[in-house]
């Protein structure tokens, strides 16, 4: 099973992957995450990240794709993977499709978590109360939610005339929203 999740910050990405992963016993990649961990370890390609980061911007293409082949590359991806939060811009898109044709190994689906803007931005200020991620205060969300709608939601269209992509309501809590994921993912 090779699944692309997207959505809007705060549709509850992070939460859902990871169900979704174990549910199918595949690895749950997030550039997200990816991203983060090299920030806290202070590694070369974190303290270029960070830059973007923190002001809710897109680290660039290079450097991402650069970092999902590798991720890809690895052997816990044999039996297939979730991608979350990656592709982002239709420059990754192009990248992920030679990767995988280079591997022989096509996504299956695409699936799309809808959220309703109001509903997330509250989500993810809570979360900053919450975790205190760095790029969770009120003005770098708008400016996520900003670059989502410009570079990462035109992708959905992308995806649809592939014949690869399932919607999926992101209201309700997260058994409800799960649910439904598996539902689409299983039919
Ligand atoms: P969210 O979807 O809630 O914004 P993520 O954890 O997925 O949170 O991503 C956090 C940040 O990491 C993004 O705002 C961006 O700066 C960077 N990032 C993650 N994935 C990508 C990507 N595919 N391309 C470029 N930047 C990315």
């Amino acid at each position: 099973m090779r699944i692309v999740l997207m959505g809007p910050p705060g549709a509850g990405k992070g939460t859902q992957a990871a169900i979704i992963a174990e549910q199918f016993k595949i690895p749950h990649i997030s550039t997200g995450e990816i991203f983060r961990a090299n920030v806290g370890q202070g590694t070369e390609l974190g303290i270029e990240a960070k830059k973007y980061m923190d002001k809710g911007e897109y680290v660039p293409d290079a450097v991402t794709n650069k970092m999902v082949a590798a991720r890809l590359a690895e052997p816990d991806t044999e039996n297939g993977f979730l991608l979350d939060g990656y592709p982002r811009t239709l420059e990754q898109v192009g990248e992920l499709e030679r990767i995988l044709d280079d591997l022989g190994t096509p996504l299956d689906h695409v699936v799309e978590i809808t959220a309703n803007t109001d509903e997330v931005v509250a989500r993810l200020l809570n979360r900053a109360k919450l975790d205190g991620r760095a790029d969770d205060t009120e003005e770098v969300i708008r400016r996520r939610m900003e670059v989502y709608a410009e570079q990462t939601e035109p992708l959905v269209a992308v995806y649809e005339e592939k014949g690869l992509l399932l919607k999926v309501d992101g209201m309700g809590d997260v058994e409800e929203v799960s649910g439904r994921l598996l539902g689409a993912l299983q039919a």
